[in-house]
């Protein structure tokens, strides 16, 4: 068995979740966030998967992440939008593969109305994220570009607090972006990230934008959704070794062996996407129990403990499971601090990855 990290995805899985998401917002259509190449599970393999089961938008942030599927979508009579507007691409970067650009200020909507004439955009109204999108002074003058020719064919904000439902800023947001949409007259609205699915029908207008409840993730605090675990993160165990009671494991020596006992050393460390900051703070699932990370993340492995499993030798070359069915990524974001968003999309270029459920 080869000693990398391995990274296996369910894409049946992942299409459950979407059309968990889909019956939740029906009749809105629902879109696929596949950006950060699909918070780091695969954009290629994802979207094409999604394609085929009936999705028709997806959004990315760059041009550059849309290339390998940009034409097999438009085959499909399907849409793609990018998150980042222009970003210092060409225009011919999006109009050669026909990319829908989210606007996201009256300089980007004026250079697209002169260098690529009626080709479709779509436009960001900022209502309170103050992240990216047009600030409400300036529509009057995106609404003269209109006049001039400006093809505007989505139109849409983001929220900055969906993951709280209570919280009054989302109805805020929504007040603010149905006092301005209504000018631009454009027929086709989207608010909605993952969490904004599950705030109700006000919340949905034509369309959906969920990326991080597609990959099994919760979004909400407020409520618990259906949703299925496609991934599963694992690295083998290259080493079991007997330790002495006394004894300190990894750099810093961070941890004391308490008793005589057992360790093992798992080929995956932070390069592969397994943050330093779990050092000590949780553990992973091998030999169908929970094993503790003892000691600091290494580089390229880490240590567990074995010393409550019943046959520790009997686990060399077996495979750990980092996150996964029997850990979900949000356990291991709450213990490393960081969010599922950070961890997904952490891990790194020597993983492999497989997926099941492939149609090709
Ligand atoms: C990333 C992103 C989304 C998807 O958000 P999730 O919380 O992952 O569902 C939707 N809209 C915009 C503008 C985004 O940047």
């Amino acid at each position: 068995m080869l000693s990398r990290p391995r990274l296996t995805i369910d894409l049946d899985a992942i299409a459950a979740n979407y059309r968990l998401l889909q019956e939740t917002v029906s009749p809105a259509e629902c879109a696929a966030v596949i950006k950060a190449d699909a918070y780091g599970m695969g954009a290629e393999a994802i979207g094409r998967h999604l394609l085929f089961k009936g999705c028709r938008a997806f959004f990315f942030a760059h041009p550059g992440e849309a290339a390998p599927l940009a034409a097999e979508i438009a085959e499909a009579g399907g849409r793609v939008f990018i998150l980042n507007g222009l970003g210092g691409y060409t225009v011919r970067d999006f109009t050669d593969s026909g990319l829908i650009p989210v606007l996201n200020s009256l300089d980007e909507a004026w250079l697209w109305m002169n260098e690529a004439g009626d080709k479709p955009a779509a436009l960001h109204l900022d209502t309170g994220m103050n992240r990216l999108g047009l600030p409400a002074i300036d529509d009057a003058a995106v609404q003269a570009l209109q006049q001039q020719g400006l093809n505007l064919v989505h139109i849409m904000s983001h929220f900055a607090c969906s993951e709280e439902p209570a919280n009054p800023r989302n109805r805020e947001q929504i007040e603010r972006f149905t006092a301005r949409y209504p000018a631009f007259g454009i027929a086709e609205r989207s608010i909605s990230n993952s969490a904004g699915c599950f705030l109700g029908s006000d919340a949905h207008f034509e369309m959906v934008r969920p990326g991080l409840a597609l990959y099994g993730p919760q979004p909400s605090l407020g409520n618990r959704a259906d949703l299925k675990i496609p991934y599963l993160f694992e690295a083998p165990v290259l080493q079991v070794r007997r330790v002495q009671a006394g004894e300190t494991v990894g750099y810093g020596a961070t941890h004391v062996f308490k008793t005589d006992g057992w360790s093992a050393t798992i080929g995956a460390g932070y390069a592969d996407g397994v943050p330093r900051c779990l050092s000590n703070r949780t553990h992973v699932f091998v030999g169908g129990k929970t094993a503790p990370i003892i000691g600091r993340v290494s580089m390229d492995s880490t240590v567990i403990d074995l010393t409550l499993h019943e046959n520790p030798q009997s686990l060399a070359h077996a495979r750990a499971q980092i996150y996964g069915p029997d850990i979900p990524v949000e356990t291991q974001a709450e213990a490393a601090g960081l969010s599922p968003y950070e961890l997904l999309t952490r891990i790194g270029g020597r993983t492999e990855r497989a997926f099941k459920g492939r149609l090709d």
